[in-house]
C-alpha cells in the first residue's frame, strides 16, 4: 500500500529530528539496582521538552495539557491529536522501568503533527488520539516499577484506611504501588478499609494520583465522545523465545485477563466484549508486520492461559466499561535493556496498525479469533508442551531419541485424558511425566535450559488440572 512506503521513508527522517531534538548533556541515571539506564531514553525534563517542541511545530494539530500532578509534583502530560470522533486512548509508561512506550508514542504525535501523508490525514480526520507518553514520572526518574507513595502517605491521605494492611500492591522495598494494579471497574469507586488489602483477583482501590488521572481523563472523553473506543497500555516484559520456532518474541500483544469467557464473574459487565478487544489487537498484530520491511516473525500472543484474570490492570478495567483494550509487551526491562530503535519502531507501527483501521472502520471486519492464531512462547495446553518437546529434540537439548520417546508416550497417555475430562488422571500422570524428566536430568538425558522448562510447565499443568 501507498501509505507504507511513505511512512517508511517519513520514520529515518524522524528518528535523526528526534536525535537533534535531544540535545541536553548526556546523563546515566542509576537503576534501583544500580545498573545504569541507557541514556538514549528521555528524561522527564528532555520528554516535557519535546513535547512542547512537538506542539509547537504541528501548527496546532496537537494540543499538549497536564492532566495531573505525582506525589513528588512532577507533571503528567497528555497530548491530543485528531479530530474523528473515535477515541483512541494510549498510555505509556505506567511500570517506570519500562521505556520504550514514552519514544515510541513521541514519533508517532511528531508524524501525526507535521506529516501530509495519506495515512496521517486519514488517521487525523478518522480518529481522535489521546497519549499519556509517560503516566509514572516519578518511577521512571528512578527506574523503578512502582511509583513512590509510601503506606504512612497514603493513611495521611485516606485516614479511613488506617490500621490496614497494605494493598497487596504496595511494595515496602520500593515504597510504591504497581499503578496497573489500582484500577477499579467502578469508575466512581473510593477506597474503604474493608475492601484492603485484596488480592490479584480482586479489583483496585484507585489509591495513586496517576491511576486517578488516567481515570479522569478517561471519564472526560467518554462524556465528550459518548464512548472511548479503544485503549492501549504500553509495556516491557522479559525476552522469551516462541515455543514452535525458538525465535525471539520482538513484540507480545493481548486482550484484557478476565478469566474463563465461560464465567460469571463479569456479568454485571454487560459492555465487556473481549472479542472486539481481539479485534484491536489483531490490527496491532497486522500493523507490526505490514509497517515493517522484514516479515516480523517474532510477533506474539502475550501470556494469556485462559483463568488468568486481573481486573485491578487499567485495561481490564476500562474493557468492562465497554472500551476495546490492547496491551503491547516489549522484550526486556530496563535498566538492562538498553535502548532499541527497531523496537521503538515497532511499537508505533502496531500503533499505526489500530488507529489507520480505525480511520476506515475496517477494524470490525476483522476476525477477532484471527488473533489466537497468532505464536506463543508460553504453555496453556498439554498440545503446548508436546511442541516444546519437538523442538528441544530438534534442537538437540536431549541425550537419546529413547529419552524423547519416553516423554512424547507420557504426554500422549496425558492428552488423552485431558480429552475425555479426567482431570484425576490427568494430575497423576503429569506428576509421572515430572518425575520423568527429574530422572532425565539426574541421568543427564536433557539439557538443563528443556528441563527447566518443561519442568515449570508441568507444574503449571499440575495445578491448572487440580484446580478444574
Ligand atoms: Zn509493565
Amino acid at each position: 500500500m501507498m501509505e507504507k512506503n511513505l511512512l517508511r521513508k517519513v520514520l529515518p527522517f524522524l528518528a535523526t529530528l528526534l536525535m537533534l531534538l535531544i540535545i541536553s548533556p548526556h546523563t546515566v541515571l542509576a537503576g534501583q539496582d544500580g545498573a545504569a539506564t541507557d541514556d538514549r531514553f528521555m528524561t522527564y525534563e528532555e520528554l516535557v521538552e519535546n513535547l512542547n517542541q512537538i506542539e509547537a511545530e504541528s501548527s496546532g494539530e496537537v494540543e499538549v495539557d497536564v492532566i495531573g500532578q505525582s506525589r513528588q509534583d512532577r507533571e503528567v502530560y497528555s497530548a491530543r491529536v485528531g479530530s474523528g470522533d473515535e477515541v483512541l486512548l494510549i498510555n505509556g509508561n505506567i511500570h517506570g522501568n519500562e521505556k520504550s512506550g514514552p519514544e515510541a508514542l513521541l514519533q508517532m504525535l511528531n508524524t501525526l503533527g507535521t506529516s501530509d501523508s495519506t495515512l496521517a490525514q486519514q488517521v487525523r480526520e478518522g480518529v481522535t488520539i489521546v497519549a499519556i507518553p509517560r503516566l509514572n514520572v516519578d518511577g521512571a526518574e528512578i527506574t523503578q516499577r512502582q511509583n513512590i507513595f509510601p503506606w504512612d502517605d497514603v493513611i495521611s491521605t485516606y485516614p479511613n484506611l488506617e490500621g490496614s494492611d497494605s494493598a497487596w500492591y504496595y511494595s515496602e522495598r520500593n515504597d510504591g504501588f504497581d499503578i496497573n494494579r489500582d484500577f477499579n471497574p467502578d469508575l466512581s469507586y473510593e477506597p474503604v478499609l474493608e475492601d484492603l488489602p485484596g488480592t490479584g483477583a480482586d479489583p483496585g482501590f484507585f489509591l495513586t494520583n496517576e491511576s486517578r488521572m488516567l481515570r479522569d481523563l478517561y471519564l472526560d472523553l467518554k462524556n465528550e465522545f459518548g464512548n472511548v473506543e479503544a485503549f492501549v497500555d504500553l509495556h516491557h516484559m522479559g525476552t522469551p523465545n516462541l515455543n514452535e520456532t525458538g525465535e525471539d518474541v520482538t513484540i507480545a500483544i493481548d486482550y484484557p485477563p478476565l478469566g474463563p469467557e465461560d464465567s460469571t464473574k463479569y456479568d454485571e459487565w454487560p459492555n465487556l466484549d473481549q472479542e472486539e478487544s481481539r479485534r484491536y489487537a489483531l490490527a496491532a498484530a497486522l500493523g507490526v508486520k505490514e509497517f515493517s520491511d522484514n516479515e516480523e516473525p517474532g510477533v506474539a500472543r502475550y501470556l494469556h492461559p485462559e483463568e488468568r484474570d486481573l481486573p485491578g490492570q487499567a485495561r481490564s478495567s476500562f474493557a468492562l466499561n465497554g472500551t476495546a483494550t490492547v496491551l503491547f509487551e516489549m522484550p526486556g526491562q530496563q535498566p538492562e535493556y538498553g535502548y532499541d530503535q527497531e523496537l521503538i519502531d515497532r511499537v508505533e507501527n502496531g500503533l499505526w496498525g489500530i488507529a489507520s483501521r480505525m480511520a476506515d472502520n475496517s477494524i470490525d471486519n476483522l476476525n477477532g479469533d484471527d488473533f489466537l492464531k497468532l505464536p506463543k512462547y508460553w504453555t496453556s495446553n498439554i498440545s503446548d508442551v508436546e511442541t516444546l518437546v519437538e523442538r528441544f529434540a530438534n534442537e538437540g537439548e536431549f541425550e537419546s531419541d529413547d529419552a524423547v520417546q519416553s516423554l512424547t508416550m507420557q504426554l500422549t497417555a496425558i492428552s488423552h485424558y485431558a480429552e475425555k475430562e479426567e482431570a484425576n488422571k490427568v494430575v497423576k500422570h503429569t506428576k509421572s511425566l515430572k518425575s520423568l524428566l527429574d530422572h532425565q536430568k539426574e541421568e543427564e538425558l536433557i539439557s538443563e535450559k528443556a528441563y527447566d522448562r518443561l519442568a515449570d510447565d508441568a507444574d503449571y499443568l499440575i495445578g491448572k488440572w487440580q484446580e478444574s
